[in-house]
């Protein structure tokens, strides 16, 4: 079998051909760090790694290119409404930057609990001013803007296949006009490429540009970024579903519009992560981030657990029954993997590839998992297959704990770590039991050494403990005792 991905251009499922043979170049649009990340801004991102780590468990050579916003996202995906990070700068009296350095911190503190392997390449959108603005005139050189009011905008009637991803009926000019209609634009899906004059006076960070002093608009960062990284035709783009229509739509109609080359070959979509309440959004309350996760006792990999446990390109309803299921399921898997690893003794699984496993049982289960990956990243069917190999009555327990280690690279759950550091918690649990016992012991012996008068066996054991960082007090309730 071979890589099959489902590609929302063709809306089917497609063989994986990369452009160069044994590698893939990646973009996966990252996160406006005007705020946390809520969990279902995380489902884009544990999606992302699982594809990076499917393909490496492929053989891919992945260069996987993320973008930080940092600018020009307006409350509306189109161009109505705030900047988000001006917006929440002005609110809380700090600069645009220190918003970001604060959001994006926070960003890799949740994706590092989740896992979530940090791209080859990580770039933020003010560091790429001049990349954009190069492309920008590439865009104008090829005949596909105007400038109306102050602001560079695209031509959508240029790019015939404006839509195509989306699907959009341009005639359906409603679709195209949202929250405010902007006298400026020729037709309502026409984009802005670069902001001199608008309605924001107040934005803090402006560059100077052949068409005025201003900064960009949202869209034209990804494409400028992932051509700048990626080359100007590269294989995979990802992103939520809700890019599809306006932000990926704007990015080909500007990538393409500039080479006039087919720029990216599969998109892959992710669904929406749906709270049982409704729309995941501030003002409801329904705002749920990692902390408030880890919060109510669960940890950060009970959430990829249970993310894991749902296909990417199917709606997954956030609810704490099901984060109790996921966490009690994991917590079992973990149980096996430990009962395996203390009777397999102290062999190193770590580093699981197909090679440790081949001519052994424990290989069938490892090739049907590769092709549940295969088709199109079907992680339900792959944890399905992980849990079959663990119950596998016939397989040793080392095969079965490198089968394990091997599955583990694409699902990311640290399983075999996180089953020894519950032994390692056990263990110590255990000894600093046995220590306790030991001490009280003393303590019980001094009591009666000085009851007896035995003033010289009460001082040895006083002294012994005194070494040990015990300390004694008597009372007259009797002897406490506390480390030092
Ligand atoms: P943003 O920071 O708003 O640009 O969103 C970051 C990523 O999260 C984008 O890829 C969105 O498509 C994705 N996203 C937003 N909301 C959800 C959700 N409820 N479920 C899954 N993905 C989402
Ligand atoms: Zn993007």
């Amino acid at each position: 079998m071979a890589l099959e991905l489902y590609n929302t251009m063709s809306r089917s499922i497609e063989q994986f051909q990369p452009l160069d043979s044994g590698k893939v170049g990646f973009y996966g649009c990252g996160p406006t760090v005007y705020n946390y990340a809520h969990i279902g801004n995380l489902r884009a991102y544990v999606f992302q790694d699982t594809l990076t780590r499917a393909l490496r468990f492929l053989g891919y050579d992945v260069a996987h290119v993320m973008n930080i916003t940092d600018i020009g996202h307006l409350a509306d995906d189109a161009d109505d409404g705030e900047d988000k990070m001006v917006k929440t700068a002005e609110e809380r009296g700090k600069s645009v930057l220190e918003i970001a350095e604060y959001y994006t911190d926070a960003f890799f503190r949740d994706t590092e609990q989740l896992n979530i392997i940090r791209p080859s390449v990580v770039c933020k959108a003010t560091e790429h001013i001049p990349q954009m603005i190069d492309l920008i005139k590439r865009i104008e050189a090829n005949g596909h803007t105007y400038m109306a009011g102050g602001n560079l905008y695209y031509d959508i009637s240029t790019f015939p296949d404006y839509g195509k991803l989306a699907r959009l009926d341009l005639n359906d000019l409603k679709a195209g006009a949202r929250i405010e209609i902007d006298e400026n634009k020729r037709n309502p899906y026409d984009f802005v490429l670069w902001f001199t004059k608008s309605k924001f006076e107040n934005q803090a960070l402006t560059w100077d540009s052949p068409w005025g002093r201003g900064y960009p608009g949202w869209h034209i960062e990804c494409s400028a970024m992932s051509m700048y990284y990626l080359g100007e035709q590269f294989d995979i783009h990802t992103g939520g579903i809700d890019h599809i229509p306006i932000h990926h739509t704007n990015e080909i109609a500007q990538s393409e519009g500039a080479t006039g080359k087919k720029w990216v070959y599969y998109w892959l979509h992710n669904e929406f992560l749906v709270m049982s309440k409704g729309k995941m959004s501030k003002s409801s309350g329904n705002f749920i981030t990692l902390q408030t996760i880890i919060d109510e006792g669960y940890e950060a990999l009970d959430y990829r657990y249970f993310l894991l446990g749902g296909h990417y390109r199917n709606q997954l309803a956030f609810s704490w029954e099901s984060m109790n299921s996921a966490k009690n399921s994991r917590r079992s898997l973990l149980q096996r993997i430990k009962k395996l690893i203390e009777s397999a003794g102290n062999t190193d699984f770590s580093s699981g590839d197909f090679t440790s496993l081949e001519n052994t049982p424990a290989s069938v289960y490892a090739e049907r998992f590769k092709s549940h990956i295969e088709q199109d990243l079907n992680t339900p069917r792959a944890l399905s297959e992980l849990q079959a190999l663990l119950r596998a009555p016939d397989i040793s327990p080392e095969h079965i704990l490198q089968g394990i280690a091997l599955m583990d690279t694409v699902l990311g759950l640290n399983l075999i770590t996180e089953a020894r550091k519950s032994i390692t918690e056990q263990n110590s649990a255990a000894a600093s039991d046995e220590d306790n016992t030991f001490i009280e012991e003393l303590v019980a012996e001094r009591t009666e050494a000085k009851q007896t008068k035995n003033w010289t066996r009460a001082d040895e054991i006083r002294n012994l403990l005194r070494e040990k960082g015990i300390i004694l007090e008597d009372t007259p309730s009797g002897t406490i005792w506390r480390r030092s």
